[in-house]
């Protein structure tokens, strides 16, 4: 069966009775070389244990199938289970797993299943919940690699440089964790039903170590929130006003910093920031937070 032909792809949904669910973010691609060029950008082999979120009917589980030691794919729609059952059947190193990702033992799930392997993530994730399933994956440190296809608007955001619209709290999150890098594109045509919006594919290469010394991450990142909420601010009164914490302290600090004190937030690198949170955690450590 090809499961990215739509003909076909229609018909076995409706042989199983299946309706898509908008609120899941269900999006099934209808391009054969978008599957393809994902787990080929993936770096996986047969000592690499994928965890795929949101197989779907399975079209990009059958390409890792085909590349990875083993796969795990977390679908939360049990509709599609009969589903999976059948355009799986001849994937001997697949396991399915029914639930939501955002409830799942991450760490559990990498030691039960992918002992020996090298643990990746890759797949096309459900746009509604982007953000929350990243930040997981991310912060969690379990995956080596993660590669997945999201919303261009949130792909450029994670990949921004600083002094841009797109440049916020989210792209230091990642760039913090990993290493960047915006693949391609793809466009709404590649999918039924056909999103509004157009596609990236992304890949986050874990760091070894963060890409600078900071004496208290967690501040640096209370730091870096409060700069983006009120990104129209200047970085001294966002801050101050955010962390309750004198204004001539903060001014002080960003001078010492080298910078500019009528300076937004959205120009520091992650550098400067951990520099910033540094001098903060010196000096003020019962004031912050
Ligand atoms: N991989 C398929 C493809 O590329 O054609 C489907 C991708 S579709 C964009 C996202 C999939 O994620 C859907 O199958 C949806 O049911 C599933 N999903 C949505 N929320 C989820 C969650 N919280 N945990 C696991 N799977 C979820």
């Amino acid at each position: 069966m090809n499961l990215t032909d739509i003909n076909e792809i229609r018909a076995l949904l409706d042989r199983h009775g299946f309706r898509f669910s908008k609120s899941l973010g269900q999006n099934f691609l209808t391009a054969a070389w978008v599957p393809e060029q994902i787990a080929d950008s993936a770096g996986i082999d047969k000592n690499t244990g994928v965890l795929e979120i949101g197989p779907g009917i399975g079209c990009l589980t059958k390409q890792l199938s085909m590349r990875a030691g083993k796969v795990v794919a977390v679908e939360l729609d049990s509709a599609l289970k009969p589903v999976l059952k059948e355009t799986l059947a001849d994937c001997d190193n697949v396991e399915t797993v029914f639930g939501d990702v955002l409830k799942t033992d991450l760490k559990a799930l990498v030691e039960e299943k992918f002992t020996g392997l090298r643990p990746v993530v890759c797949a096309n994730l459900p746009y509604n919940v982007t953000s929350p399933v990243l930040t997981e994956l991310i912060t969690s440190g379990l995956f080596e690699s993660i590669t997945v296809m999201i919303q261009r608007e949130v792909a450029q955001r994670i990949c921004a440089r600083e002094n841009t619209a797109d440049y916020g709290a989210f792209t230091l999150l990642c760039q913090w964790y990993c290493e960047t890098y915006k693949l391609f594109d793809v466009p709404p045509s590649c999918f039924i039903p056909q999103p509004k919006v157009t596609s990236s594919v992304i890949k986050l290469k874990k760091r070894k170590s963060p890409p600078i010394a900071v004496l208290d991450e967690e501040q640096m990142f209370k730091i870096i929130r409060a700069a983006f909420n009120q990104r129209r601010k200047t970085l001294v009164n966002a801050l101050s006003s955010a962390m309750g914490i004198d204004k001539v302290f903060v001014q002080n600090a960003v001078v010492s910093c080298g910078l500019d004190e009528r300076v937004r937030g959205e120009v520091l690198d992650i550098v400067k920031f951990a520099q910033l949170s540094d001098i903060f955690t010196k000096n003020v450590p019962e004031n912050v937070g």
